[in-house]
């Protein structure tokens, strides 16, 4: 899924192998996806984009917003995006796929769900985008502490779990349920602990976790457990996710749990995260 490291690796990754390429062709929904949401009707996508130039791409939270001359194009959630090169096969089943003038591509496949959306900005009323654009991303410095502890003492807070806090309602756009498993891991804070029993120290370390957990992720082109815009896995080493349950905890050596909760898997360490009631 993408969130906020993922976009901002991608659009980095944009800006280096499609930025200035003229389209040739859009095809859409070449295989039919029942959880492929775009904005509009995606059999005029070729109509509208075919002969433009590919301008700048940018994280918005979670989401990846790329410039079509004046368009933009906002990639969001579960679309897996890959370069093609001249000589490259395309993907057998894609839902969008822009090819550009020198033979190279971009193809975007869904997993679960997606949202792709071709629009003109001051059309584009998606909640969902403009409250990522509005508010600040964990990675700037105007997400400072006082900012941070602002949202946890929001009313009603309090009550909320950290992964509700952090991870639901957009508070931190592109904070999504992956990059949360290795904050709280690195923040000694259990997934389901309750913001109201929080110390001044609990604070402090998950305000750092959030800050260095995310420089590391993006520092190593993005979590093991994710591919880039060339389909190659991130380098930095995920601690709790899928690839590490079961195995010991680096730091204490219980086992990495994983367990439903909130509408996700959550993962973490019994010994290091303990649940403080
Ligand atoms: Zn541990």
């Amino acid at each position: 899924m993408l969130e906020l490291v993922e976009a901002r690796i991608l659009a980095e990754q944009m800006n280096l192998s499609i930025c200035g390429k003229r389209i040739s062709k859009v095809t859409t929904l070449h295989s039919p996806h029942k959880f492929a949401f775009f904005h509009g009707d995606p059999q005029t996508y070729d109509e509208l984009l075919r002969g433009r130039q590919i301008g700048k791409a940018a994280p918005v939270g979670g989401q990846l917003r790329l410039e079509i001359e004046d368009l933009i194009f906002v990639f969001g959630d579960g679309v897996d995006l890959r370069y093609l090169n001249q000589d490259e096969k395309r993907p057998s089943k894609h839902q969008l796929l822009i090819e550009f003038e020198d033979g190279s591509a971009l193809s975007g496949s869904i997993q679960m769900y997606g949202f792709l959306s071709c629009v003109n900005e001051s059309d584009f009323d998606s909640p969902y985008y403009l409250v990522a654009k509005k508010k600040p991303s964990p990675i700037t410095e105007e997400f400072d502490m006082k900012y941070f502890l602002d949202i946890l003492s929001a009313p009603g807070a309090e009550k909320l779990s950290a992964k509700a806090v952090l991870a639901t309602e957009q508070r931190i756009p592109g904070l999504g349920n992956g990059v949360l498993q290795d904050i709280l891991y690195y923040a000694n804070l259990h997934p389901k602990r309750k913001v109201a029993t929080f110390s001044e120290e609990d604070k402090d370390r998950l305000f750092h976790s959030i800050k260095s957990t995310l420089a590391q992720m993006i520092e190593l082109g993005g979590r093991d457990t994710e591919k880039d815009l060339y389909g190659v896995a991130g380098r930095y080493v995920t601690r709790a996710s899928k690839n590490s349950v079961g195995k010991p905890c680096s730091i204490c050596g219980h086992p990495i749990l994983k367990e439903a909760y909130l509408g996700g898997s959550i993962y973490y360490c019994e010994g290091c995260q303990v649940l403080v009631k």
